[in-house]
């Protein structure tokens, strides 16, 4: 199968699908690679060290488009132009594979359905152990969960550490980390490794170890009985139950220097955790990052892609789209990814997995043109849009 790697052009993305060690592996499972000239440049991966790897280089994206019967992105297909989509350079019938955005993006659904293409999306890969390896939802909030402490400290006016030197003491810096899944747990790794002091809360009752486990302390509330699907995300939670966390949170707020909030709520907009008021209670100079900027926000100052500034001096940094930051490893973990994926639904020997397969039929937003996620029917019937 010919596997095309075009260059992103979403303004600011920097990822790029495919790594040159995965067009490697591609090669050795019998796949062929084409990629679009500088598709890699702005993560770190020359144009040389595709066609090391064995890759074909194609100047643009429109050879490139035809070329692919596999096309896999970082972001779903986009319009060139107010007439020309890019999913309609694809040959009939192809495969798309990469994160698809249906629900704020659906013209690209419904341009790659238009196209008769089967599209496996990302976030749809089910969040079950088998799938792990091929779980992009998670890698990229790994790398989300790194940067926002990041962001936070070269935001803050004091350090993170404790230091103890002849010109004084400087005491760690406290952050409040709201939401330890996947972002949260790294954020709290990440602000321990640069020694500051952590708390963290979750509504989810078994994450309460994992916070403690990585050095950090939970809020204690009470927490609700019944806080998790059968898949393992957090419900929404009760109005009275949010009331009493926004209590918990703002006895805290005083001391904190850094807050970092990752709530979020698959398919609702993300709990407001810190109100317009329970901000005035922060210190001058205090930051919070706000990961679920783009779900709304945890915070209700929030502005997803600006950073706030309030009277008081605390800053709100809205934070949108922190793996295209760290390109280099933010690709790598993508591109293993989509390996991962592709090599399970198409190995090299032994047989495809079966039409009922839990990832290959959970991942598949479209079957050769008909949109056959239960999530997606909602949007079946919109017009396509350039
Ligand atoms: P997410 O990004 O949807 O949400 C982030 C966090 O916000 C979650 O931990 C959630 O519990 C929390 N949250 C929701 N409401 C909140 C509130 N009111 N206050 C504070 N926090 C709140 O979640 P995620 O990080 O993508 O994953 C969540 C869970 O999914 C994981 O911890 C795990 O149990 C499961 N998961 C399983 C796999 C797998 O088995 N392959 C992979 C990834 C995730």
């Amino acid at each position: 199968m010919n596997i095309a790697v075009p260059r992103e052009t979403i303004p600011s993305e920097t990822r790029v699908a495919l790594t040159p060690a995965v067009v490697a592996l591609l090669k050795r499972e019998g796949h062929t690679v084409t990629v679009q000239a500088g598709a890699g440049l702005a993560a770190g991966f020359t144009d040389e060290a595709y066609v090391q790897a064995g890759a074909t280089l194609l100047p643009t994206a429109a050879e490139l488009y035809r070329s692919a019967e596999l096309l896999v992105k970082v972001h779903p297909p986009a319009p060139r132009t107010e007439l020309v989509h890019e999913a309609d350079a694809l040959p009939e019938g192809a495969i798309y594979m990469g994160f698809l955005n249906a629900f704020t993006q659906p013209e690209a659904l419904h341009h790659l359905a238009g196209r008769k293409a089967t599209v496996y999306a990302l976030e749809f890969v089910p969040r079950i152990t088998r799938a792990q390896s091929m779980d992009a939802l998670s890698s990229m909030a790994t790398v989300s969960g790194y940067k926002s402490v990041l962001l936070a400290a070269a935001r803050l006016p004091k350090m993170f550490p404790l230091l103890m030197t002849a010109a004084g003491t400087i005491t760690p810096a406290q952050v409040l980390i709201l939401g330890a899944g996947v972002a949260g747990l790294q954020a709290i790794a990440t602000a321990r490794r640069l020694g500051a002091k952590v708390e963290a809360f979750d509504p989810r009752p078994a994450v309460r170890e994992q916070v403690k486990s990585l050095g950090a302390a939970f809020v204690e509330m009470e927490l609700p009985k019944d806080a998790e699907t059968a898949g393992g995300y957090a419900k929404e939670m009760s109005p009275e139950f949010l009331v009493k966390e926004q209590e918990a949170i703002a006895a805290r707020l005083p001391k904190m220097d850094v807050v970092i909030a990752t709530a979020q709520v698959f398919g609702k907009r993300a709990p407001i955790l810190v109100t317009v008021d329970m901000v005035k209670l922060m210190k001058p100079g205090a930051v919070i990052v706000d990961l679920a900027a783009e779900q709304g926000g945890n915070c209700e100052l929030t502005q997803a892609g600006r950073t706030v500034e309030t009277p008081g001096g605390v800053s709100i940094i809205g934070a949108v789209n922190l793996p295209a930051t760290v390109p280099q490893d933010a690709s790598l973990l993508y591109a293993k990814n989509l390996f991962n994926l592709i090599k399970h639904l198409f190995p090299k020997t032994g047989p495809a997995p079966e039409a009922d397969d839990e990832i290959a039929r959970g991942a598949c937003a479209v079957r050769a043109g008909e949109i056959v996620h239960p999530a997606l029917q909602g949007l079946k019937d919109k017009p396509a849009s350039p």
